[in-house]
């Protein structure tokens, strides 16, 4: 299996617009973080988690042409709004783009982004996205185009809920605040995560640095990658505290295992 760690920023990216904190101003590339997405490529299929705003810049410095299947974690802008890129999958495989979520989340594409979920009309080519909007659970494994996924609960404080996703021996989670014992069992002998950790201090709707650690010493993964970092963490400070076994993504990070 192949992860690619496509984003790894928080809602406004690194650097924010505007800000000259030394994080922002860094001359570390690896300080630069575009919005959360990862590439999951297994089994000859490629699965992509969530459309970000960034979605087309990840896509042309990854090469990534087409996708198998898109897995939403939730709808937030940050996690969608690159939606209207997914035109070039279907342009590349010539096919409808199966969309996974909650009804919730598929609900919430709909009503931003009706167009997607509407029939291709085939003498205009693809001229917009065209996605088939498959309905998932919490709890329930289901198959992603031949590759089993496991979604399962993350609470996101007062937004609600997000999925994580595990995938063979990989766990995904972003944008969680909380995660429930179901949850942490479907997470049971995992050798990867990637993990939320938005900040070093205490936040109302995701995870910090504190909490994050305390779930991987409870999950104990082979190996963890945090994720969806904003402006307070600094790429190379941040990893020399991080325990054996855990680092900060980065733009680009690619895993094999
Ligand atoms: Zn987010
Ligand atoms: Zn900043
Ligand atoms: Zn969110």
């Amino acid at each position: 299996m192949k992860v690619t760690i496509l984003g790894c920023g928080p809602s406004g990216g690194v650097p924010l617009i505007g800000c000259e904190c030394p994080v922002c101003t860094s001359s570390n590339p690896k300080n630069n973080r575009t919005r959360v997405s990862i590439l999951i490529e297994t089994h000859g299929k490629r699965l992509l988690v969530d459309t970000p705003p960034d979605l087309r810049q990840q896509c042309l410095r990854h090469h990534i042409k087409t996708v198998d299947a898109i897995l939403y974690t939730h709808a937030h802008a940050d996690h969608t709004h690159g939606i209207d890129d997914a035109r070039s999958f279907n342009y590349h495989a010539n096919k409808l783009i199966p969309a996974y979520g909650t009804a919730d989340t598929l609900e919430e594409i709909r009503a931003r982004f009706a167009y997607v979920f509407k029939n291709p009309i085939p003498q205009y080519g693809w001229f917009r996205p065209a996605l088939e909007p498959r309905e998932i659970r919490a709890g329930e494994s289901f198959d992603a185009e031949g590759v089993r996924v496991i979604p399962f609960d993350q609470g996101h404080g007062a937004h609600g809920t997000t999925l994580g996703f595990r995938v063979g021996d990989m766990a995904y989670t972003t944008d969680a605040k909380s995660l429930p014992d179901a949850s942490f069992d479907v997470l049971k002998g995992i050798k990867l995560w990637i993990v939320d950790c938005l900040s070093n201090r205490p936040m109302p709707t995701h995870s910090h640095l504190e909490q994050t650690l305390e779930w991987i010493a409870r999950v104990r993964p082979e190996r963890a990658i945090l994720t969806h970092m904003g402006h307070e963490l600094e790429y190379a400070t941040l990893n020399a505290q991080l325990p054996t076994g855990v680092e900060a993504a980065f733009d680009g990070m690619v895993v094999m295992f």
